[in-house]
């Protein structure tokens, strides 16, 4: 059976845990070689060895590295087909908008929505001269609906990142570029795990709403990414890619 992504350059953010760990893995098993940009210098050399890819460290908050990282993928491995900006971040200091001071504010956009615009950025012309490329944005149901345990910065930035790609899938769609916006529901990652270590309520609260009563497993976000990088998503381009659990769809839920 051919592999979806044989030949394929993946340049993956935020990928030495959660979401962005599993892609890795499950991109590397579709033949994609892949190129992790991520601060975490320990686990990052390991994951990489382990798949035959690269790490590369980036922040992705920094013009600098995002445009080495996608350098370094196609002055590596000769392509940049599939750019999964996925890094983001959600501290504790993002709750309420009458908590949330202007430096948390910051931090949040410039991790979750600044960065997403420096990937864009870079990739987008490698893209453009091949003709082809698939760019998938980590947005999050959030971004589609309005949470009563607010972290304000976080729904902003993730609103941003759908506009956003909704925007640049439209404007590069006849040159070949596809963009697309992955909205997750909760999922079972170190990022929701802290968020939730804090406040045993809250996680209640957020499963009360999800029809399938559980959080989503990082594989479950791989596979959908896999699907929007590769080509059996060949007419989809602009698009709120939700992989919620039923969330978006529920008015109640069963119990
Ligand atoms: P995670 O905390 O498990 O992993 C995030 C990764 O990003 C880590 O490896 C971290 O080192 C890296 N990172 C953080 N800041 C960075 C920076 N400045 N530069 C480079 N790398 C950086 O998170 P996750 O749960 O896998 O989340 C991944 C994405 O999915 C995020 O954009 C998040 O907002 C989004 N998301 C998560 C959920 C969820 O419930 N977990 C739901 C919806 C959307």
């Amino acid at each position: 059976m051919t592999r979806r992504l044989e030949g394929r350059v993946a340049v993956i953010t935020g990928g030495c845990s959660g979401i962005g760990l599993a892609t890795v893995e499950r991109f590397a098993e579709e033949g994609a070689r892949v190129v992790i940009g991520d601060l975490d210098d320990a686990r990052g050399d390991e994951i990489a060895q382990r798949v035959d890819g690269l790490f590369v460290h980036c922040d992705v908050t920094s013009k600098g590295d995002v445009d080495a990282l996608f350098a370094a993928a196609k002055n590596t491995f000769g392509s940049v087909d599939v750019a999964f900006n996925n890094a983001g971040i959600s501290p504790p200091e993002d709750d309420s908008i009458l908590d949330t001071d202007l430096d948390a504010w910051r931090r949040v956009q410039e991790v979750n929505l600044t960065s997403v615009y420096l990937c864009c950025k870079a990739a987008l012309p490698y893209m453009i001269e091949q003709g082809k490329g698939s760019i998938i944005n980590t947005a999050s149901f959030v971004a589609v609906m309005g949470a009563a345990t607010s972290q304000i910065s976080y729904s902003a930035s993730k609103g941003g990142v759908l506009s956003m790609s909704r925007e640049l899938g439209v404007q590069f769609a006849r040159q070949g570029v596809r963009v697309n916006a992955l909205c997750p529901g909760p999922v079972n990652t170190p990022l929701l795990q802290e968020l939730f270590a804090k406040d045993e309520e809250a996680a209640r609260r957020r499963l009360v709403h999800i029809p399938m009563g559980r959080f989503a497993e990082p594989r479950e976000m791989a596979n959908a990414a896999l699907f929007l990088a590769c080509d059996e998503s060949s007419f989809m381009t602009a698009s709120t890619f939700l992989v919620d659990g039923g969330i978006s769809g529920a008015y109640v839920t069963p119990v």
